[in-house]
């Protein structure tokens, strides 16, 4: 995309007033966490077939939003390398990794039903050329985000090609084939020990939920629609977790239609508690796009603000974070959103009007707004009765929580922070120096390694 030269690089000129308005105002001017962006645009070229509503190109036009703000200003970028197989069986099981890698849509015709249905091959997970292709580069996008947040080298760190929260260790789910942030929050566990989910997309986070069901290190919160029917049908407020991991499953079961100032105020007052109590040394938030109003899956009637208000909120506890995209099938809506919660994480204003030198602007019209009304469509079920009762099951299965669990951490295995070798040497120097001297190395090595990463 070429962004006009007349114009000065972070200003555009409004029509009317023939004055630069500009793209963005930063919001504050103190110190500003360092926020990290990982995307590999390959990632966004594959396709489900005609008629199935996950749309990978809402990456591209995700990424041509950010771009057209110049959000990249803000942001370390990289262009993550793809999972290795090696990765993917951290979570996945071998033969289903094996059975992705070698199907093809040609194969499929030959398949019997019955090893079809064993791997759950079908409308929701239609095997398309590239399928494995596509599910290594989303999941090599999260865990690359992991391992920055891992060295420190970044304190927020983006993947919205990632949060595909459903797929399951032996099978695809709901249109995720792999699940990115199992794999990641098992990476961040080797050096957290207490990972927070948090999960706002429409849909229950079942496959994330599972995986760390018996576990206390890992707390899962899910905000999602709930009648028993609803995909993928669980997500009850009484799934709490088993043995250890009893009461650290989470869940906000929501009927259709709810509205920005009902969700925002349950969502902080669970938020609040649950933080405080399990003090979570990392965040991982996906902020699946379903849940907005006008969703062509959806049923809720958020807007775009109030979304972002859920990731401005988790933000100001100041955790390291890794936000991940997930569902969210109405592709100009979807952009819409994680550009702006992209802002939101750089802590930045964005002008309400898209840029009109995007090669998508077309996707954003008749409005060509960041901000269209998405709201009033569905009836609002929800009652306020309702809603005080779902608080305050999730508030008494708090009180069973009586501390955060700590754990003795074993060193890091070298191979998983994605330092450089070199960078490990400056590190052990640096570890047998007195720490005001520590933070300017510190910093030193991650303006290098950043420098050296960095796609631009
Ligand atoms: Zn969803």
């Amino acid at each position: 995309m070429s962004i006009p030269a007349n114009q000065s690089p972070t200003f555009t000129k409004d029509k009317k007033t023939q004055e630069n308005t500009p793209l963005y105002l930063a919001n504050s001017t103190s110190k500003l966490p360092n926020v990290s962006y990982h995307y590999n645009p390959q990632v966004s070229q594959y396709h489900f077939g005609p008629h199935h509503p996950m749309k990978p190109f809402r990456l591209m036009l995700t990424d041509h939003l950010v771009i057209s703000y110049k959000l990249y200003e803000q942001m370390d970028l990289y262009t993550p390398r793809r999972a290795t197989k090696e990765e993917l069986l951290e979570f996945h099981a071998e033969d289903y990794i094996d059975f992705l890698q070698t199907i093809t849509p040609e194969k499929t015709l030959k398949m019997s039903d019955q090893k079809l249905a064993q791997f759950n091959i079908g409308d929701d997970c239609p095997v398309f050329d590239g399928i494995y292709d596509y599910s290594s580069i989303y999941a090599g996008a999260s865990l690359d985000a992991s391992r920055k947040l891992i060295s420190g080298m970044s304190d927020i760190a983006i993947n919205w090609s990632g949060g595909l929260h459903h797929a399951k260790k032996f099978e695809p789910s709901g249109f995720c084939y792999v699940n990115d942030i199992v794999l990641s929050i098992i990476n961040l566990l080797r050096v957290h020990p207490r990972v927070m989910y948090i999960d706002i997309d429409l849909h229950h986070g079942d496959g994330v939920q599972e995986a760390f069901y018996v576990t206390d290190r890992v707390m899962t919160v899910s905000f999602h629609k709930y009648n028993g029917e609803f995909f993928p049908g669980t997500g009850s407020v009484d799934e709490t977790g088993l043995g250890k991991g009893k009461n650290y499953a989470v869940n906000v079961p929501l009927k259709d239609g709810i509205d920005d100032d009902s969700y925002i105020r349950l969502f902080k007052s669970i938020m609040e508690p649950l933080i405080t109590k399990f003090q979570p040394t990392c965040i991982v938030q996906q902020c699946g796009a379903d849940s907005l109003g006008y969703d062509r899956l959806g049923c809720f009637n958020l807007n775009i603000r109030a979304h972002g208000e859920c990731v401005k909120y988790i933000k100001s506890f100041g955790i390291p974070m890794l936000v991940l995209g997930g569902g969210g099938y109405t592709p100009r809506n979807v952009s819409r959103l994680w550009c702006y919660e992209t802002s939101v994480l750089n802590d930045v204003t964005l002008d309400h009007t898209i840029p009109n030198y995007l090669p998508t602007h077309d996707w954003f019209g008749p409005d060509y707004s960041l901000h269209p009304q998405l709201d009033g469509r569905i009836d609002n079920k929800n009652s306020k009765k309702y809603l005080e009762s779902v608080k305050q099951e999730v508030l008494e299965q708090l009180r069973y929580l009586t501390y955060a669990p700590s754990v003795q951490m074993q060193e890091i295995p070298p191979d998983i922070t994605g330092l450089t070798e070199e960078e490990e040497d400056i590190i052990k120097e640096l570890n047998s120096m007195n720490d005001d001297k520590d933070v300017r190395i510190m910093k030193n090595i991650k303006d290098e390694a950043r420098s050296s990463e960095m796609v631009n």
